[in-house]
This record gives C-alpha cells, sequence and structure tokens, in this order.
C-alpha cells in the first residue's frame, strides 16, 4: 500500500478518504518537527503540504520512494521545482480551489480600508466619539481597481468588484491585448505605470519570482495615488516592506492590507510594526472553512489519481 505523509493542516474528511485506500500519516505540525517529518517521509510515495513545508533539494534527496507532491494551496515557491523535475515528481497545486477566499478578502480589505470608520471599536466603547474623524470615508463605487496579475484570483477578484460598481483594469503581461478574455471580463489591460498612476485600489496577484521582487518598491509608491490603498495577498517579497511603511507614515499612500511578507512570522524588529493604517493577517487570505474543503478533497482527489496511475503504470 502507497505511503502518504501529510505535515500540515488537512480536511479530516479529505484525510478519511485517503486513509481508505493509502497508508496515511497525518500530523498538521509534522512541519514544525523536521526530524520526525524526514524519519516519517523516507519512505513515502507521496506528500501533502501547505506552503510551511520547504520540499527542498535536500529534502528530496532524502526521499528515494517519492513520486507526487500535493500542495494544498497553489504558489509553488516552497517547493524545488527543479528538482521535482529531475526526478520526474508530480506536483499537485489545488488550481482555483482557494481563489474565492482570496477575492472575498481582497475586497473587504479595500472597502475597510478606503472607508477607514471600523477600527473605532475601543474608542467607542470608551466613551469617546471620533464622528467628525471619521466622516471622510470613502465608498468604494465608481472607484478603479488595478490588478496586477489577472489569473484565476484576479479573475475573481475583478467579478465581485464590478458588482460593488467599481471599474477593472489589469497588467498581465503574459496575457496579449487581443485575448478575448479582457473583453469577456470587462476588464481593461493597461501598462503597469498607467495602473499605478490611476487606480484607487491596487491588488497584486502574481506569483514570487525575480521579476516580481520588490515590484512595488520607493520608485512604485510615488507613482501611486495618495488617496489610495494597496492590497498584497499574493506573496511576501514582492511588496518592499520598508518602503511601505514609509509611505504610510508619510501620507503618501492611504492605506494598506498584507496578508504575506517577507518573513512569516514577522521578525521582532519590522518596519511594518506600528504603521498607521495597516492591516495586516497571518498568511490566511485563501483559508476558509470551504477553501480548506475545496482544496483538501481536490488535492486528496488528485494525489490518489496520480499513486494509482503510477501503480497502474507499474503493474503494481
Ligand atoms: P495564477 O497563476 O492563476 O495567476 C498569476 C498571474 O500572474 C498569471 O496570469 C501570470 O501571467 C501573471 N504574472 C506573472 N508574472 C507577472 C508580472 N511580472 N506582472 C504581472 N503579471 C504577472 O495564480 P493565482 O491562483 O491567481 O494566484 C496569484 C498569487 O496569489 C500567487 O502568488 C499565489 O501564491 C497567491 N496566493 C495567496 C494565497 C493566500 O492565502 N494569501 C492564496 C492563494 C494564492
Amino acid at each position: 500500500m502507497a505511503k502518504i505523509v501529510i505535515t500540515e493542516f488537512m480536511d479530516e474528511d479529505a484525510v478519511a478518504e485517503l486513509r481508505r485506500s493509502f497508508d496515511v500519516v497525518y500530523d498538521p505540525v509534522l512541519v514544525d518537527r523536521p526530524t520526525d517529518l524526514l524519519a516519517q517521509a523516507i519512505n513515502a510515495q507521496a506528500l501533502i503540504v501547505r506552503n510551511r513545508t520547504q520540499v527542498s533539494a535536500e529534502l528530496l534527496s532524502h526521499l528515494p520512494a517519492l513520486r507526487v507532491v500535493g500542495r494544498l494551496g497553489v504558489g509553488l515557491d516552497n517547493i524545488d521545482l527543479n528538482a521535482t523535475q529531475a526526478r520526474n515528481i508530480t506536483v499537485i497545486p489545488a488550481t482555483g480551489a482557494n481563489a474565492l477566499a482570496v477575492a472575498e478578502y481582497v475586497i473587504t480589505s479595500a472597502l475597510i480600508l478606503l472607508r477607514g470608520a471600523f477600527l473605532s471599536s475601543a474608542q467607542v466603547a470608551q466613551g469617546l466619539w471620533p464622528r467628525t474623524a471619521l466622516s471622510s470615508g470613502l465608498e468604494i463605487n465608481s472607484k478603479q481597481l488595478g490588478l496586477i496579475g489577472f489569473g484565476s484570483i484576479g479573475q475573481l477578484t475583478a467579478k465581485l468588484a464590478q458588482a460593488l460598481g467599481v471599474s477593472v483594469v489589469a497588467y498581465d503581461p503574459n496575457i496579449p491585448a487581443d485575448n478575448p478574455l479582457w473583453v469577456e471580463s470587462n476588464v481593461q489591460p493597461v501598462t503597469f505605470e498607467s495602473l499605478l498612476a490611476n487606480s484607487d485600489i491596487i491588488s497584486l496577484h502574481v506569483p514570487l519570482v525575480d521579476a516580481t521582487y520588490h515590484l512595488i518598491s520607493e520608485k512604485e509608491f510615488s507613482l501611486i495615488k495618495s488617496t489610495a490603498v494597496l492590497i498584497n495577498t499574493a506573496r511576501g517579497g514582492i511588496v518592499d516592506e520598508n518602503a511601505l511603511a514609509e509611505a504610510l507614515k508619510t501620507g503618501q499612500l492611504t492605506g494598506a492590507a498584507l496578508d504575506v511578507f517577507e518573513q512569516e512570522p514577522l521578525p521582532a524588529n519590522s518596519a511594518l510594526a506600528g504603521v498607521p493604517n495597516l492591516l495586516l493577517t497571518p498568511h490566511i487570505a485563501g483559508v476558509s472553512r470551504e477553501s480548506n474543503q475545496r482544496v483538501s478533497h481536490l488535492i486528496a482527489t488528485k494525489v490518489a489519481e496520480a499513486l494509482l496511475s503510477e501503480q497502474s503504470e507499474q503493474g503494481l
């Protein structure tokens, strides 16, 4: 019976589904005990991970039986794809399965940041009444959303935003201007500079690769409108955190929401501590109860299929 090791949290029903046909080791905190992880995975045919398990060339070199890596999410930057390719190991992301959770997070953050009125609970409970200070918030209707990256999450975010009367533009150099997707989605393709200069909400939906590292830094903040808000649910490192902190402190930018960081968790001396109009969440934009179920069942099904087809190819 093929062995599957699951190193981070997964929906229990999906784990039970896998147990029916495979030898399954499920420990949602195995990722935090690398020695135990290695001991369990050493004879495994499949590994199922989220984004914290580093599937490095070094780890792979100790797992001779490994044939499949299931990723409970979509970013593959924690998996050494050159090393998996060299060994012909199948890597399976949960493409699209958590897109709605991220898209809803983007819209929620945009509404909160533009309106600027939802962080007054402590003051109001204390008997203060900051009504004047909180009376100049903005509505989202008729604003422009600029999406950097127009893949599955960008496209879904566009639909939700349009339902609120937002006009949407996007920059994605991999989708040519004559691609019917632009007309079908009613989203206008624009240049990177035009998006920065004219958007009221800027949201990032690109992978972290060399070309997107510090894509938004000091120079880009100088182009963005001071009334705009920036949302990064993509990957840490795409926004330069020092430059963002400076832009918010000096009023060069109105607000920002970050779900992902260059170092997760943040280091003690992070430039983001105490910065105004900044919403911080611990890499949960894609994780809701529903998306966990969708992601887990998709990966359980696809990993099982991949292992069974490997077995039938080998005539086992
Ligand atoms: P996707 O692959 O469907 O889309 C990415 C898009 O980015 C593609 O259309 C690609 O052409 C475009 N792109 C690549 N390089 C670009 C560049 N330099 N400039 C502009 N566009 C560029 O991916 P997706 O499923 O939409 O996910 C987007 C990002 O969201 C990924 O980084 C993923 O890791 C991240 N993510 C985060 C969470 C979370 O919980 N915070 C959850 C899911 C996904």
